[in-house]
């Protein structure tokens, strides 16, 4: 099912600004849609609206070609799955999952078939006539999951569904949610605060801030192209490295002149007509140069810190003036701190914006 929603915005009552504001969105059928943003920024606020949980102040929601602004929720054929994940505790896993479809009134075999099925998929078909106090959390958010999917909905919405789980489950779940959906097909629309659960799962992120779309697009897209330094910032980890300067004579030096980069011809391009004003230079860690390379774009730099993570390291250093840059080197360069190295900026790796807006240029 297609979502799409048109410049919506929401003021809850008693407050003074909006919650969110012209949020214009096309979630395309079978899409797996990831809201990212930090915590207040509205993310469950939106989610809620798409749910029928929260009223919408202004715009308009419509699912496949019907506007839902006023459909109950029970109406929306969605079903949705939170972090805390209340299971009735004197009920079985199967009955857990089976309640919603026996208060429909679903015949038993159908019942029985969707809820073998979807245990299945979730492998916790052992445990089907366990409660959900002899399972463990995992596996309680694995039936939180099984009751959202045997109810075959249009659209599935999950509100932070891994945050109480610990990382190494997070990350076998991510893989799992990622399977699920490729088999179930289900328009689903995903809110976490995780940049990582963002790029790994979805087919489109979408970054809100203060209430605001700041990009939609694919994983890809954000990484290789983010729309201002929020953006960049937010996505990727460690986060990119952005230096002040200006472009003086088609080159980007930093005001003290310890950094000069040259573009490359295209970068110039849109570059030019920022001659002479503030500009902020952005660099994912992975990119600089180092002693193996050919070098371009050359600086030296002392190492304050090594953080060695066997195939790779992240090195932490100071130019002359104090300011910090975080690089990532192959994991068999010998660094140690205190040294002094020189370091490249790789030229086609660099991301300029706007020094006023912070927008990409
Ligand atoms: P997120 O899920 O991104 O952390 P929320 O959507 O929960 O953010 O909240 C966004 C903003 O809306 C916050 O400032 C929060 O305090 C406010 N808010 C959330 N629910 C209500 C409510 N029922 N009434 C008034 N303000 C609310
Ligand atoms: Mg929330």
């Amino acid at each position: 099912m297609e979502v799409k929603l048109r410049n919506i915005g929401k003021k809850y009552e008693g407050r003074e600004e909006f919650t969110l504001r012209h949020i214009d969105l096309d979630i395309a059928d079978r899409d797996f849609c990831v809201i990212l943003g930090p915590s207040g920024c509205g993310k469950s606020t939106l989610l809620r609206m798409i749910a029928g949980l929260n009223s919408i102040t202004e715009g308009e929601l419509v699912f496949g070609d019907r506007v839902v602004n006023h459909v109950p929720p029970k109406d929306r054929d969605i079903a949705m799955v939170f972090q805390s994940y209340a299971l009735y505790p004197h009920m079985t896993v199967y009955d857990n999952m089976a309640f919603s479809l026996r208060m429909r009134k679903e015949q038993n075999s159908v019942i029985d078939t969707r809820v073998k099925n979807a245990a299945k998929l979730l492998q916790i078909d052992q445990y089907l006539y366990s409660r959900p106090s002899d399972i463990s959390g995992g596996q309680r958010q694995r039936v939180a999951l099984g009751r959202a999917i045997v109810r075959k909905p249009q659209i599935f919405l999950m509100d932070e569904p891994l945050s109480n789980l610990d990382a190494k489950l997070r990350e076998q779940m991510r893989v799992e949610l990622v399977r699920i959906h490729q088999q179930m097909q289900t328009t689903t629309i995903y809110v976490t605060h995780d940049q990582t659960e963002a790029m790994t799962m979805a087919t489109k992120i979408v970054l809100l801030n203060n209430g605001v779309i700041q990009q939609a697009g694919t994983p890809n897209e954000f990484y290789n192209a983010p729309q201002n330094t929020f953006v960049a910032q937010f996505i990727g980890s460690p986060t990119m490295n952005l230096l002040d300067g200006t472009l003086v004579n088609g080159v980007f030096r930093m005001e003290n002149d310890e950094v000069r980069i040259v573009p490359t011809p295209e970068d110039l391009e849109r570059l030019r007509p920022y001659e002479g004003k503030r500009l902020i230079a952005g660099i994912r860690s992975e990119r600089f140069l180092s002693r193996e390379d050919e070098m371009q774009n050359p600086f030296d730099a002392t190492v304050d810190v090594v953080e060695n993570l066997g195939k790779e390291q992240s090195l932490f250093v100071k130019l002359p003036s104090g300011k910090d840059l975080v690089l990532t080197m192959p994991g068999y360069l010998d660094f140690s701190q205190g040294q002094k190295d020189t370091f490249g900026f790789a030229s086609n790796a660099m991301h300029y914006f706007d020094g006023e807006t912070e927008e990409r240029i």
